[in-house]
């Protein structure tokens, strides 16, 4: 931090870098932490930041009567002392003071200086920690549900239960984190985030189950529906090239897909490699029903090697399979956010 590096050499701090925003010769009350680091703020800025800290100042003040020890106001000024240590103090203060903003490396020191906001009354500070909570959801959701949770943030909790469906339930740690006992949070919300992963897995896997919505895309639709010869008979020589290929060469799924459309019921056979596509991405869906989970290169490459064997296929199988993939992911994303998530029910303060 470049405080530390500004400080000049005289100063006596073991932590001069916590002292250099909050040392003002004007000050008129010093804060000192449980590990002794002594903060010189202005009552005015706290309190306007927290009303506990108010009423704190305002029994504090020096009456000049001589009836307050001379311990009590070092250089004149009165002391009040708090339980937190001077990291969390301090990055509590940058949320109140016009200085350089707070950076959390870690989640528990967010969640330190969050738990302090409250204690104090400082709401507004709980909000400005959002910023914060966010820059961890990707690899934290639990944690940070919890925390917004607690703190009331209904829409970081949301976005942190998005962002859940991203991990396999299957790669949840043994017992639920730390959070969720200590923050008070009701016993049945880690239960009811895994039901919701669940529910939201069902749809995004039905998206790769029941796949006549395939032929039903806008561009790729199916000309003509109609019976031939007794036998339902599709016209999709202007579908997708994993329908459209008539090469002999290029192997068609055995399975096929259910149809129903028009008259015409029957089993409709794409390409193997587009098939071996869904699979893979059905998988993928049972994990994280996410609509990441079935985009990308990795899971794009296998099938598209094996739609380079096909002359027909092979040139359009990109676009084609790129094309869809955005297409499997928004609908996937689409009904999850159909899905409820989490209600937030009341938390004992
Ligand atoms: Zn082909």
């Amino acid at each position: 931090m470049s405080d530390s590096e500004t400080l000049s050499d005289t100063t006596q701090s073991a932590h001069p870098d916590f002292l250099h925003s909050f040392n003002d010769a004007d000050a008129d009350i010093i804060v000192r932490s449980s590990d002794d680091i002594e903060f010189r703020l202005y009552k005015v800025v706290l309190a306007k930041a927290s009303p506990i800290f108010k009423a704190l100042s305002a029994s504090t003040q020096q009456t000049g009567d001589g009836d307050q020890s001379a311990a009590a106001f070092p250089e004149g000024l009165p002391v009040i002392t708090v339980s937190e240590d001077g990291q969390i103090f301090e990055n509590l203060m940058r949320l109140c003071y016009p200085v350089e903003q707070p950076h959390f490396d870690r989640l528990d020191d967010a969640a330190g200086v969050m738990e302090a906001a409250k204690k104090y009354g400082m709401t507004p500070v709980l909000v400005r920690m959002k910023d914060s909570l966010m820059s961890f959801i990707e690899r934290e959701p639990l944690r940070i549900f919890a925390l917004a949770y607690r703190w009331r943030l209904e829409d970081v909790a949301r976005k942190a239960a998005t962002q859940f469906l991203g991990h396999s339930l299957r790669s949840l740690p043994p017992s639920m984190p730390a959070e969720f006992h200590h923050l008070l949070i009701p016993s049945d919300t880690y239960y009811n985030l895994q039901a919701y992963h669940r529910r939201c897995m069902d749809f995004a896997v039905s998206h790769t189950v029941s796949l006549e919505w395939v032929l039903s895309v806008r561009g790729h639709k199916v000309k003509k529906a109609f019976r031939k010869g007794g036998k339902p008979w599709l016209d999709v020589s202007s579908s997708w090239i994993w329908f459209s290929c008539k090469s002999r060469d290029c192997e068609v799924d055995r399975t096929g897909i259910a149809i129903t459309m028009g008259e015409c019921k029957g089993t409709f056979r794409p390409k193997v490699w587009w098939m071996d596509y869904i699979r893979r991405a059905r998988q993928e869906l049972e994990n994280r029903p996410v609509g990441r989970a079935v985009k990308g290169p990795a899971m794009l490459e296998p099938s598209l090697r094996k739609a380079g064997n096909c002359l027909t296929c092979g040139p359009a199988a990109y676009q084609d399979l790129m094309e869809f993939s955005e297409l499997l992911a928004a609908r996937v994303d689409e009904s999850s956010a159909q899905v409820n998530t989490i209600r937030m029910n009341d938390v004992p303060v």
